[in-house]
């Protein structure tokens, strides 16, 4: 009753698969490898039919690594979603490459999909094929405005402070996010996971880190580029530019719908996220200037 009084609606997580066969070079794959187990779909309507019937759940976090990569999965998925008459709504992870095949977006919309997040990681294509991602930025550009012209909220996560990442490669993340304006952003620093080939190239770099239970997302592990408190600015940096443009752009559609509460709501955080931008993009210009 807690999460539905501050959410409106009530939702529950479940998964549908377990494992990823992708192979970004820093990714947890050590956890459950290549492999990628799929319940069918048939399975998980089951599961889905007696959540939603049985407990009044309307909304889903679909926990997988990546939703639905089986060929004509989301499909059947959403065949059987009609055949039973059952409605919610759902969150979910997945790729650029993989929602751009076919006519998984339409699919994954007709079946109730209302946010979806994505690795998008770098605007820089070399910083991209650095962590053996498998997409192009282009593909980045192409599926968040086909997503959002549908009615689904994106959110990209974003890493910085890879190996071999330059500050036009920074700007170019940047840029991207101003350009395609996901509805909301995720921010990290790379982050060398035992295990992984990414952790293999910077070990010998590695400062001690004796207690894995405190650490931050922000927390810089290996010799960058620049300092952490370089990247603790760039990540509030980029968070308020972000936000402050939501601002403008709601402004500007508060001109034909007047009451609407949500775009009301950015436009007034406008007021904090302009002198923020200011006061962080001076600090980074400083901090960039040191190592
Ligand atoms: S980042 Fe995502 S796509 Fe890449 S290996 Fe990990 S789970 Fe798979």
């Amino acid at each position: 009753s807690i999460w539905k009084a501050n959410h409106g609606y009530f939702s529950l997580n479940i998964a549908t698969t377990r494992g990823c066969p992708y192979k970004c070079n820093w990714c947890a794959k050590p956890i459950y490898g290549n492999r990628y187990n799929s319940r069918s779909p048939e399975h998980v309507m089951q599961e889905v039919k007696m959540l939603v019937q049985d407990y009044g759940v309307q909304h889903f976090w679909i926990c997988d690594d990546i939703f639905g990569l089986k060929p004509n999965w989301v499909q059947q998925f959403d065949k059987l979603i009609k055949e039973e008459g059952v409605s919610f709504k759902y969150m979910i992870q997945s790729r650029v490459d993989l929602l751009l095949k076919e006519d998984n977006i339409d699919a994954l919309v007709s079946s109730g999909l209302e946010t979806v997040w994505l690795g998008a990681e770098s605007g820089s294509q070399h910083i991209l094929d650095a962590m053996d991602k498998g997409i192009t930025v282009e593909q980045i550009y192409e599926a968040v405005p086909k997503l959002q012209n549908k009615g689904v909220n994106v959110a990209l996560f974003l890493q910085f402070g890879y190996l071999g990442e330059t500050f036009e490669d920074i700007q170019k993340t940047i840029q991207m996010v101003l350009e395609i304006m996901p509805n909301e952003i995720g921010i990290s620093v790379s982050y060398p996971l035992p295990g992984t080939k990414f952790y293999d190239k910077v070990k010998d770099d590695l400062q001690a880190k004796a207690n894995w239970v405190d650490s931050d997302d922000l927390d810089l592990m290996f010799q960058n580029k620049y300092s952490p408190e370089f990247y603790k600015t760039l990540h509030r940096y980029v968070h308020n530019r972000h936000k402050l443009k939501r601002g403008t752009l709601a402004a500007r559609k508060l001109t034909s719908r007047p009451f609407n509460k949500k775009f009301l709501r950015q436009m007034l955080t406008v007021g904090y996220h302009l002198p923020m931008t200011f006061v962080n993009g001076r600090s980074l210009k400083k901090l960039s200037k040191h190592r």
